[in-house]
């Protein structure tokens, strides 16, 4: 049921994302490119994984590369390779997608949640430093919405403490601190290829990302089962490995990224222009770095009410998160009864999504930025 009636009116629901309408133009590359996997016959860490991973170390300013089975697999990977296990701990942001936190406990190590700064949501450096013991082997600050952490505290702090540093960069790739790419702003990188990210593959797909030899080495050994040379174990590794098919199909659309990441930045321009005068906190941008736009995330006190506005007419929103890390019931026996995070807990209760996808068109963002400023004039 729609009220109010506005020019542009698209014809069905607005969703978040689209993979159908992002795929329709790249269909006969990605058909191609995979007819060519299935006639080499190799599905596993071939040619096209190699490519791939070169390309994308280029990309980001890496020296290695390693494509592995999920972004979670990633993380998993780059803390097994820094010898972090049971008994250590890893600083991680009380409000990130769960993968962040469940790859520590994975990895067998403990996630400590350090509360997130006001303005970008990203891991508060001085909360991160707040909660260093003598057992921190790690801190992950993650790239929020596609935009870097404060990595210029965050690379003085791992400095000062020899703590390493895992970017979890997910959703960020392609965004740049001081002209340089995350992921390789650290100790090790992760990337997620899960379909709905900035690049995603036709399924899960990941990479870790260093400029250490030693640490490649090791996830290399450690996603082929600790293997090295073929059938000599030395440690327990995992089956992680990106798939050729994958590799191939990310190859492709690895091409359109830096286009697609400026489709998302004109789209969140247009919101920030269109919505500067509202009673509401849009996205911040850290000076000296990029944002990529994985989400576009308002934050209201109501955001239900304007939530179920947009529903009614049309436009599908998304929220990032409904829980703060430490109330995930998986977490909550994990967090200390004594500490407060008033930022993750608010932002929670506050963040709305709205679509910011590059196949969105110029006519449904000037629908939603209709609908949205509708819902506050009324
Ligand atoms: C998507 C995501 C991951 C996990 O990636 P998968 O490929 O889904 O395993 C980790 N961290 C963040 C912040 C993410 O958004």
């Amino acid at each position: 049921m729609r009220k109010t009636r506005t020019k542009n009116h698209p014809p069905r629901m607005i969703s978040p994302v689209n993979l159908s309408v992002q795929h329709r133009p790249l269909k006969g590359a990605l058909l191609r490119k995979i007819g060519g996997v299935i006639d080499t016959g190799r599905f596993i860490l071939g040619p096209e994984t190699q490519a791939l991973e070169r390309e994308v170390a280029r990309r980001s300013g890496a020296r290695f590369a390693l494509g592995v089975n999920s972004g979670t697999d990633a993380l998993v990977l780059a803390l097994r390779a820094l010898n972090i296990g049971p008994g250590d701990e890893v600083i991680v942001p009380d409000y990130s997608f769960i993968a962040t936190a469940s790859a520590v406990m994975l990895a067998g190590a403990k996630p400590v949640l350090a509360d997130v700064e006001p303005e970008t949501l990203c891991l508060d450096p001085r909360q991160a430093e707040k909660c260093l013991t003598k057992r921190t082997r790690a801190i992950i600050p993650v790239h929020l919405y596609g935009q870097p952490a404060d990595m210029t505290r965050l690379r003085k702090l791992a400095r000062s403490t020899r703590i390493p540093l895992i970017e979890d960069n997910a959703q960020a790739l392609g965004a740049t601190w001081q002209g340089r790419p995350g992921g390789a702003l650290g100790d090790l990188g992760c990337l997620s290829f899960f379909p709905t990210k900035n690049l995603g593959g036709l399924g899960d797909g990941g990479m870790v990302l260093t400029n250490s030899a030693r640490l490649a080495a090791r996830v290399e050994r450690l996603r082929q089962h600790g293997e090295n040379p073929k059938y000599y174990h030395h440690e327990l590794g995992l089956n992680s490995r990106l798939d050729e098919i994958q590799a191939a199909a990310l190859r492709v659309k690895l091409k359109w990224l830096s286009r697609w990441n400026s489709r998302r930045r004109s789209i969140a321009g247009q919101y920030n222009r269109a919505f500067q005068d509202l009673p509401l906190t849009l996205p911040q941008v850290r000076p000296g770095a990029t944002h990529v736009y994985h989400q576009y995330t308002l934050r209201l006190a109501n955001r239900e009410a304007l939530q179920r506005h947009l529903r009614e007419h049309g436009i599908a929103t998304a929220i990032h998160y409904p829980l703060p890390m430490h109330a995930q019931p998986m977490l909550a026996p994990l967090a200390p009864k004594s500490r407060r995070f008033p930022i993750s807990t608010r932002a929670a209760r506050e963040a709305l999504c709205l679509p910011v996808a590059p196949e969105l068109t110029d006519a449904q963002t000037r629908y939603i930025i209709q609908a949205v400023r509708a819902w506050f004039r009324a």
